[in-house]
């Protein structure tokens, strides 16, 4: 019997217990902000902007959108940072990717105040992974792990297989679940018989953006296969790294694509803001 990690489910549950918190918060005069910053005429980024505000409002956060033309220049776009920095009823900020091509993307996520970088992406956030920490860790990896806990799925001692090594996702995904004791390995583009590693894997995580790279033949038997991976089909429909169909009859427990990862790194990036506002505002 084969579990489908519910990840709709579960962030429902995440945000119903972040709303005492926020509750508790506003009490003390202070309503949780979160600001995002879309840069240009992007129809998916305005998909996955709106998403956030919506779970935001659902639970009592303040959340604004901060819209900028696209033929914006750098120096426009960082004080337009400097100002939400300096805002004290704004506790978390992202900036939607992608920026335009003109745009120095990480000189701009490096900008954005330590304290209020709930994507994770700032390299103080990001290094702080190395040793153990995850005071504002990237929201998808942290989705992922929260998956595996919610579904009381056992990390340590086990072998995890990250595929893709990116700085948002499989990068520190792969350090946060050697922080909990997996032995891990991390595959990339470059890695020869990829299925030889997928197949020794009891956690399988794809990463990657390419639909149905993992089929069954590369999974054991009672893996857990957690699919990030999120691919526009031609007809519109969106699908996963992960042979969703064929790979459930050999998986143990399997995430499906839509419903997974998706909403839980949406639900942890409200969590994220949630603990920056506390730590900005010390009972
Ligand atoms: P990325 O920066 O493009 O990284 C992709 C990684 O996959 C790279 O490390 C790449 O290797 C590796 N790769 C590519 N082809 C491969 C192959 N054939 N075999 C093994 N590895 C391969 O992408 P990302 O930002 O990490 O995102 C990955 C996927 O997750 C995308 O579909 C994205 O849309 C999705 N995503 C979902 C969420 C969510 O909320 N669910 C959030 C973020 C991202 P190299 O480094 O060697 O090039």
């Amino acid at each position: 019997m084969t579990t489908v990690l519910d990840g709709a489910a579960m962030a429902r549950e995440l945000l119903n217990e972040l709303r005492g918190r926020v509750a508790l918060l506003t009490r003390r005069g202070v309503r949780p902000g979160l600001a995002t910053v879309l840069v240009g005429e992007n129809p998916a980024s305005r998909v996955y902007v709106r998403n956030k505000i919506r779970a935001c409002g659902d639970i009592g956060l303040h959340a604004e959108v901060c819209e900028l033309a696209g033929d914006i220049t750098q120096s426009q776009l960082l004080e337009a940072i400097q100002t939400l920095n300096g805002r004290t009823d704004i506790h978390g900020m992202i900036v939607q990717l992608p920026l335009p091509k003109a745009i120095d993307a990480q000189r701009v996520l490096q900008s954005i105040a330590v304290e209020k970088d709930v994507d994770g992406f700032n390299w103080a956030n990001l290094g702080s992974l190395v040793d153990g920490h995850e005071r504002l860790a990237p929201c998808t990896p942290l989705g992922v792990i929260r998956m595996l806990d919610q579904a009381r799925i056992p990390i340590e001692g086990r072998h995890a297989v990250v595929i893709g090594r990116s700085s948002i996702v499989g990068k520190p995904l792969a350090l946060m679940l050697i922080a909990r004791g997996a032995t891990v390995t991390v595959c990339n583009s470059k890695t020869p018989d990829l299925a030889a590693f997928t197949r020794s894997a009891d956690i399988l995580v794809a990463a990657v953006g390419r639909p149905k790279l993992v089929t069954a033949d590369m999974v054991k038997d009672g893996a857990v296969v957690i699919d990030v991976g999120i691919n526009r089909l031609p007809d519109g429909k969106l699908a996963g790294d992960v042979d969703y169909e064929s790979v459930k009859t050999k998986a143990s427990a399997i995430s499906p694509v839509p419903g997974g990862v998706g909403p839980m790194t949406v639900a942890m990036l409200v969590a994220n803001t949630v603990a920056a506002a506390e730590r900005l505002h010390p009972a």
